[in-house]
Order: C-alpha cells, then sequence, then structure tokens
C-alpha cells in the first residue's frame, strides 16, 4: 500500500469503466482505468471512479470490484450526447462530483486522478475544492491528433487544444504513456519537466499468453495453428490470419489493412483459399466510420469473401483472436500507446505496426514485430508476404513477442503509479501554495 494515499478519486468523465471497450468512445483508456483500479484495491488504495451517467437505468454507484466503486453522475441527457457536446455538461458534472465528496468527512480524497483532458478540466475544481494534488494522464493530445490527421479525419477543436493547456498548466504531477508522449507534452504544451513521469500501461499477463510453448510441432505447421483457439474461433488449420483490433474508426486505418490483403491476393491468387482478415471491433463515431463502410471497401476490392467482421467481444475472447492470428496489423495514424498491439505480443502473435507514437514502444522493430513507416498498403503487404513465406522468421518474431511483453504487466503500471502519487502528495503544500488563488468572483 501507499505510504500516503489510501483514497483516490478517478474521473473519466467521457466513457464509462462498464462499457464493453472496443466500440464508441470506449478502448485502452477504459481498460486502463479499470485495470489500475483493480490493483489499487487489491493493494488497499480505495477507488472512486466518476463519469457521466449515460442511461436513466443506472444505478448512482455501482462495485466495480471490492474496494473500487463507479459513481455514475448525472449532468446532461442520458443517451446519445456526442463527445464534442460534453464541454457544455462539464459544470453539471463537476458539481455532482463536488456534491458526492461533500456528503464525506472532508479530507476524503488524497489524490486525483483524471483521464483525458475533459476530466482534467473537471478535476481543477475538485483540486482547488479538496486540497488535493491533481494527477492528469492525457491518453491522447489534440495538438498531436491533428498533426497527423488521416485523410477526410475531423481536426480536434481549438477548445480543447486550450482546454488541454489549462489542465497541463493545473495539473501537479502528468502520466505520460511513453517518454516520446512525455517529450510532447514539455514540447508543445509547455510542461515542466520535473512533473512529468513515463508510465507504461500493461497488460493482463495472466489472460494474454500464448496457448501452447511456442515451439514447432512435428505436424510443420506453428504452433498456433493447431490450438483449441483455432477450433473455438471455426478458424481452419491452415488458415493465413490477419487481425485487427479494435475501434474501427479513419485514426485506426483498417482500410489499410484491406488495401494490403488485396493486393496480396493479387500478386498469390492461391492464397485466396486461406486469407482471412478478421477485423474485430465496432464503430466508433458516425457515418463513413461504421463497419459498413468497411466491408463496401472489402466488396469493391473483391476480399468480401475473405474478410470476417466480428462485434466488439470481451478480453477473455480477443485474447483466443490473437493466439489464433498469424500476424496483427496496427496500421493506425496515432496511437498514444496501442495496448492491442502489447496483447497480441503476449499472446504470442508478432503485430506489424505504424510507426508512429506509442507504438514505437509498444514493438520492438524486427525483434517482436515489424514497425512501418508510413500507410502504403504496398509496404504493408510486402511485409506480411514476406512473413507468411518464412515461417522459422515468423516463429521467432513470435518468441520475442511473448518475452517483450512480459515488460509490461499491470502490476509495474501500478508500482510507478503508487511512486507518482506519493511524490504529488509530498510536494503537495508546496504546490498549494504556488498555485494561482480562485478569484473572489469565482468564489460568490
Ligand atoms: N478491446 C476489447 N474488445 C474489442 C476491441 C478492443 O476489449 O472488441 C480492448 C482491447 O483489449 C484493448 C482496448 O480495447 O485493451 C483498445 O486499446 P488500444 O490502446 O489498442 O486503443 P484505443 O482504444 O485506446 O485507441
Amino acid at each position: 500500500m501507499s505510504r500516503r494515499v489510501s483514497r483516490v478519486a478517478t474521473i473519466s468523465l467521457h466513457t464509462s469503466p462498464l462499457d464493453q471497450p472496443g466500440t464508441g468512445d470506449a478502448g485502452g483508456m477504459n481498460v486502463y482505468v479499470v485495470e489500475v483500479a483493480r490493483r489499487l484495491a487489491a493493494r488497499g488504495v480505495e477507488v472512486d471512479i466518476f463519469t457521466r451517467a449515460t442511461s436513466r437505468a443506472l444505478p448512482p454507484v455501482v462495485e466495480l470490484a471490492p474496494g473500487v466503486l463507479v459513481r455514475n453522475v448525472v449532468a446532461g441527457p442520458f443517451e446519445e450526447l456526442d463527445k464534442g457536446e460534453l464541454p457544455r455538461q462539464l459544470c453539471g458534472f463537476t458539481s455532482g462530483v463536488l456534491r458526492t465528496e461533500a456528503s464525506y468527512d472532508p479530507g476524503h480524497y488524497d489524490l486525483l486522478h483524471t483521464h483525458y483532458w475533459l476530466s482534467g478540466q473537471a478535476g481543477q475544481a475538485a483540486k482547488q475544492r479538496w486540497g488535493v494534488p491533481l494527477v492528469h494522464s492525457m491518453h491522447t493530445m489534440a495538438k498531436v491528433k491533428n498533426a497527423a490527421l488521416a485523410a477526410g479525419e475531423r481536426r480536434e477543436p481549438a477548445e480543447r487544444e486550450l482546454g488541454e493547456d489549462q489542465v497541463v498548466r493545473m495539473s501537479d504531477r502528468l502520466v505520460a504513456n511513453t517518454a516520446k508522449e512525455a517529450r510532447e507534452l514539455v514540447e508543445l504544451y509547455g510542461a515542466d519537466p520535473a512533473r512529468v513521469a513515463t508510465v507504461s500501461p500493461g497488460v493482463d499477463l495472466s489472460l494474454f499468453q500464448p496457448e501452447s510453448p511456442l515451439i514447432a510441432r512435428s505436424t510443420g505447421l506453428l504452433p498456433h495453428r493447431t490450438g483449441p483457439a483455432r477450433r473455438r474461433l471455426r478458424l481452419p488449420r491452415d488458415a493465413y490470419v490477419l487481425l485487427f483490433v479494435g475501434r474501427i474508426q479513419p485514426l485506426k486505418a483498417p482500410d489499410v489493412l484491406l488495401h494490403a490483403a488485396a493486393r496480396m491476393l493479387r500478386d498469390d491468387p492461391a492464397l485466396r483459399d486461406r486469407l482471412v482478415v478478421a477485423i474485430v471491433g465496432g464503430p466508433s463515431g458516425s457515418g463513413r466510420e461504421r463497419p459498413e463502410g468497411l466491408q463496401r471497401l472489402a466488396a469493391e476490392l473483391g476480399i468480401a469473401g475473405c474478410v470476417r467482421f466480428e462485434p466488439p467481444a470481451p478480453q477473455r475472447v480477443l485474447a483466443d483472436w490473437y493466439r489464433a492470428a498469424d500476424v496483427t496489423v496496427v496500421p493506425s495514424h496515432n496511437e498514444s500507446f496501442g495496448l492491442v498491439a502489447i496483447e497480441s505480443q503476449a499472446c504470442g502473435t508478432p503485430v506489424v505496426a505504424a510507426a508512429v507514437g506509442g507504438l514505437c514502444t509498444a514493438v520492438r522493430d524486427g525483434e517482436s514485430g515489424v514497425l512501418i513507416p508510413g500507410h502504403d498498403p504496398a509496404d504493408y503487404a510486402n511485409v506480411l508476404r514476406r512473413l507468411h513465406a518464412a515461417p522459422a522468421a515468423h516463429l521467432k518474431l513470435a518468441r520475442g513477442a511473448v518475452r517483450h511483453a512480459q515488460d509490461f504487466g499491470w502490476d509495474a503500471t501500478v508500482d510507478r503509479l503508487l511512486a507518482v502519487y506519493d511524490g504529488a502528495v509530498s510536494a503537495l503544500p508546496a504546490a498549494l501554495r504556488a498555485a494561482p488563488p480562485i478569484p473572489a468572483e469565482a468564489t460568490a
């Protein structure tokens, strides 16, 4: 247990830890919040997670795990509120958070950890009211996202960039997923380097494991092809399975995988009976990002028969997909980290990914997978073709992938976070003295 922190208020305004990741606004951040909260609680640190209620049917408080409560704060309409509309609900949401704390004895929470800029905005008021340190995780940053937009993708609004600037200024500690993100916080947002800590996210190493030792069997087939995961997912042993996992959105570029697969089939028509492209995940956003758009693209490319679309799945089922796949492809235009890449590697499946953002940390180029500069489908097709033709090289990457993933357990994440929390609490008196006073008109 932490020496100084026994109760943490976590804020995840725009997406609930109770949501199924892989669709809508739910993804890696939800997994992060849940996994960290469960492990903090197991070490004796109670966690309350504040989120916005998105349904009238939700009870105000749900126990997620012993020591972890999800508090569904009513602010604004329940369903169908676009993320872009959420800044208008900040006031109502923040009052809900403050009201909850006011129902306890003073000093109930020792620290606030906020996730994504909207939560950071709510956290600024709570920090000042409660006199506790604010630890903030950006997860994604507007300035970084705007610099690498996919074709046709909307720019993040100036309002978000400004909001992020404020959160950076107000936070006692900023948690970056990678050293690169830490540098971006300093260079793009002017963060004080002394307040930025790099803490890698993790993977549930007890769930994401290869199903059999990665030793080539006498069948001559790669071991993952003969295991039960393929049987459970009704995938033939001789199939060459390329996997995409995540929300269907231009940022994740699943279209690059479809184009690459079409090229592979054009160059090697014999592969047509064996190639399976599995896309696991649901729509995020609206309009052309929906899976129907991808289905149309698969039909236009003449590969519809090879593509399997699967709805968002719980991680237990995802683990089977990773184990059954030959390669997981992550062609994203940007990733703050890329949990999918680590989960796949933990299951012994190499990753072919775009050399962007956190993926450069999540994948060890040439050892646990292959990093590709840019998004040209021809480059992806070349690498995938090469791996398909060289089972020994594939097996070497598979073993390297399992090794690499061992560096990313959630327990290590929580060790580091607790050190960050302790540091923030110890520095608090000085931080409070340094904080700008709340103007009188704001408190009147
Ligand atoms: N995920 C899931 N079911 C799905 C698709 C995704 O549980 O059908 C989870 C996946 O296991 C991973 C997270 O969603 O932990 C996606 O995180 P990542 O960092 O790859 O992307 P993000 O959503 O943060 O952009």
